[in-house]
């Protein structure tokens, strides 16, 4: 490549943006933003997750408890049922009297068993030592009133003479003529129901509850024994039960006394009037969330700051690489300029400024070569300093050294045309190159620098004015294939001595005639 080429290829390379270090940065930025983006989407969607596994699990649990209370309740109506059958069929009032005694004592469930008549007085009872349960009046005014015959169940209260709570279910009795004969009332224990809750495991932060529709609450896991009976009406977990349809899941602010969001399931328990309903704080729900979230945030936020801490390194490694590329350019142009003038230099005579022997060597073979193949003539003037040892003798050698510069400038302006070469041989002798010039140009060439050097009165250092003469040898071929470029310079080189011996300060010319004649000839062209 040559240097003028490497010179714009480098200046190019210096106006080219270098996008490296900003594409590093929009790098790390997208990197450390994807990565902060994803943390937030997983810990979201672990979130939702969390939560929807909460409710399916939840759901299940109500599901199952409405199904375990559905089916004690069916067990206890069954009984009820066939009461009001045997009530109805058998006479013997003491067997009546043993079997439902037998039947409250085998069956964990009921803790009473009674039949009550229209006016309600109590007929037949499994635990005649007790006293009348404070609800019996009014079931048997229900049961009385109720345009249809069913099981009734009312609010949980105590056993008589004990602390147990109990569910009283009573079922009609009709006479024989159809008329409202009293009823049948049995009494629920409520710690049956409390033994599925107990078993069931979940978090002691929330809170499962069965109550009757119309707002009593019948058991609460966790169990604080105190809450039977209590008034459900007011509780927002209860409202929002009772308001939605069965199976349905919502979630709200603000249940127990508790002000913190909740998740709630619930569940109705199939034909009869009660609910289960569950709650659970989110606080609870997410509470393993929280500490994975923290953990991996934290972990992400770690990466991240890594991530960082090698961008910077990585921004800096990159604007160092990027600096020293810039200076190893400045290095290579100014290398590049100097070689340049270095070469320019080699191919100058440093004394005069014009070019020196070996661009005369080049020279002279490249237009040698050129005019042997266009057949085209090639002169060449060697010019030479007359007495100029005895110049330096009498002026000195810097004066001499001055002279030559001169001489050289006048060589040099002496040039027709750009192709044309003046160079000096060596010493006080000059050649001057004219490609595609015949005899008669290159004469004139000759000529007129003699008479121009001739004319030329030289500022001596020493003050006192003085003129130097050149003589000219000239010589003009048109090259062809047994000629050597030598063979010119030597032809020049005697038609310079032959100006030397005939007297100085003159051109002399050795050569072919003009084409049609191959007489070799002299010709003086002055004195
Ligand atoms: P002629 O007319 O026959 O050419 O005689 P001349 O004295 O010019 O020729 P000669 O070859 O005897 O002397 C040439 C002198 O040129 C000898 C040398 O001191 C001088 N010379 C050669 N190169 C330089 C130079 O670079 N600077 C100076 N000042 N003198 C130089
Ligand atoms: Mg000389
Ligand atoms: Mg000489």
């Amino acid at each position: 490549m040559k240097p003028d080429q490497i010179l714009a290829s480098l200046s190019q390379l210096d106006h080219q943006k270098r996008p490296v270090t900003r594409v590093a940065i929009v790098f790390f930025t997208l990197a450390c933003l994807s990565l902060g983006g994803m943390q937030a989407w997983s810990v979201y969607r672990a979130r939702a997750v969390q939560l929807k596994q909460t409710q399916i699990a939840t759901a299940n649990l109500t599901q199952t408890v409405a199904e375990h209370t559905a089916n004690t309740l069916t067990q206890a109506d069954s009984l009820l049922l066939e009461m009001v059958e045997r009530v109805g069929s058998e006479s013997d009032q003491l067997r009546l009297q043993r079997y439902m005694g037998e039947r409250v004592a085998r069956g964990a469930i009921l803790s009473d068993l009674a039949v009550y008549d229209a006016d309600g007085v109590r007929t037949l009872g499994a635990s005649a030592s007790l006293g009348a349960p404070p609800d019996a009046a009014a079931q048997l005014r229900i049961q009385k009133f109720d345009p249809v015959s069913r099981l009734h169940i009312s609010a949980p209260v105590r056993r008589p003479g004990s602390d147990e709570w109990v569910l009283p279910l009573s079922r009609r009795l009709i006479t024989r003529d159809g008329a409202f004969g009293g009823m049948v009332l049995a009494h629920l224990r409520i710690k049956v129901l409390q033994s599925i809750y107990n078993d069931l495991t979940f978090d002691n932060s929330g809170t499962l509850m069965l109550a009757l529709n119309s707002g009593q609450l019948v058991l609460a896991k966790p169990d604080k024994g105190t809450r039977t009976g209590m008034d459900l009406r007011a509780n927002t977990a209860f409202q929002l039960a009772r308001k939605g349809e069965t199976g349905s899941q919502f979630r709200s602010t603000g249940s127990l006394g508790h002000e913190v969001e909740h998740l709630y399931s619930y569940r109705g328990v199939k034909a009869y009037p009660l609910v289960v309903v569950m709650s659970m704080p989110s606080d609870a729900i997410l509470s393993d969330w929280w500490d994975s979230a923290y953990l991996s945030t934290a972990g992400v936020s770690l990466l991240m700051l890594i991530q960082l801490w090698l961008g910077i390194r990585l921004y800096g490694q990159v604007a160092l690489r990027d600096r020293l590329e810039k200076e190893r350019r400045s290095l290579q142009k100014l290398l590049v300029k100097k070689s340049r003038s270095l070469r320019r230099q080699a191919l100058k005579d440093a004394l005069t400024g014009i070019a020196n022997r070996r661009q005369f060597d080049t020279r002279l073979l490249r237009e040698f070569n050129r005019a042997a193949t266009d057949g085209r003539p090639l002169s060449l003037v060697i010019l030479d300093v007359d007495y100029f040892k005895k110049y330096n003798d009498q002026h000195g050698h810097p004066a001499g050294d001055e002279c030559l510069k001169s001489v050289a400038g006048c060589i040099n302006n002496g040039r027709r045309r750009s192709q044309d070469l003046a160079a000096r041989m060596g010493g006080e002798e000059f050649a001057i190159l004219l490609p595609d010039t015949d005899l008669r140009g290159a004469i004139a060439v000759a000529e007129s620098i003699r008479k121009t050097v001739a004319a030329r009165t030289m500022d001596h250092i020493s003050g006192k004015p003085h003129s130097v003469t050149v003589s000219c040898g000239v010589h003009s071929v048109v090259p062809t294939l047994n000629m050597a470029p030598s063979d010119l310079v030597d032809a020049a080189d005697r038609a310079l001595y032959l100006a030397k011996t005939s007297g100085r300060n003159r051109v002399r010319a050795e050569g072919s005639m003009p084409p049609g004649s191959s007489k070799r000839f002299s010709l003086v062209v002055n004195k």
